[in-house]
């Protein structure tokens, strides 16, 4: 995967800003691989899609990241650092799309949810319905013994040790960061966000961009297009030529 040039990175934020985050991602991702099929995209797991933003991430801004979080226990505000690498859990590999799990006389099989599937339950405002409608999309052939079962009895224990088998097989999907507060000595561990963490970034470069292009505009009369198909040091030389 290439850097993405400034001006499809802001076409991918101008189409982004209006977007659910599951959109977001996906139009992020349209952006790296043009000649993918949305549809194709969109039938990624969610952690082949989260490895792709991973990629972009990395060749648009580097492997380091920063975030901030508070202590769970005391409060403390913590500034963590790590690298992209840290939060590959698995290699680009395709994940299985067939999946199963024996339970007693419970037989089911299913496939790993995808962008499509979160868009589905997207709108639910209740939680573990839509944890419960998601997983029912899912869901392909359920049987107990010889005969057809319909999703909705299923014991709790089935649907558990279909949760586990999907989170084995798509392990990008739910990135988990060990933290330990350096102040009160406390460790938890919390999920990573990585569509909300890559868009936060892209929309704070975005509008520090369009805010150089207005300076640059300003002084020189260049267009937003000339302007943006400069390098980002030729930009910066230009800025500090102004601000001088
Ligand atoms: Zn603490």
């Amino acid at each position: 995967m290439r850097a993405l040039s400034a001006s499809d990175l802001l076409r991918a934020w101008d189409l982004g800003l209006t977007q659910r985050p599951i959109e977001r991602a996906l139009t992020l991702l349209a952006t790296t691989r043009p000649e993918t099929p949305l549809d194709d995209l969109a039938r990624l797991s969610i952690g082949q899609r989260d490895a792709g933003l991973l990629s972009l991430r990395e060749q648009n801004f580097g492997p380091q990241l920063v975030c901030l979080a508070n202590c769970t226990s005391c409060g403390e505000r913590l500034e963590l650092s790590f690298t992209v690498a840290d939060l590959r859990v698995a290699p680009d590999v395709a994940a299985p799309t067939e999946l199963s799990v024996t339970v007693d006389d419970y037989e089911v099989e299913f496939r790993l949810p995808d962008s499509l599937a979160l868009l589905a339950v997207a709108d639910s405002r209740n939680v573990i319905a839509a944890r419960a409608l998601l997983l029912e999309r899912c869901l392909k052939r359920v049987r107990k013994g010889d005969e057809p079962w319909a999703a909705g009895e299923l014991p709790r224990s089935v649907l558990d040790a279909v949760v586990e088998r999907m989170a084995q097989a798509d392990p990008q999907a739910d990135v988990q960061l060990a933290l330990s507060c350096p102040l009160c000595g406390h460790e938890w561990q919390t999920a990573f966000d990585i569509v909300s963490f890559v868009w936060t970034e892209i929309n704070g470069w975005a509008y520090r961009t369009l805010h150089d292009v207005h300076t640059l505009a300003a002084a020189y009369g260049w267009s937003e297009g000339e302007i943006l198909g400069l390098s980002a040091s030729r930009r910066q030389a230009y800025l500090e030529m102004i601000q001088r």
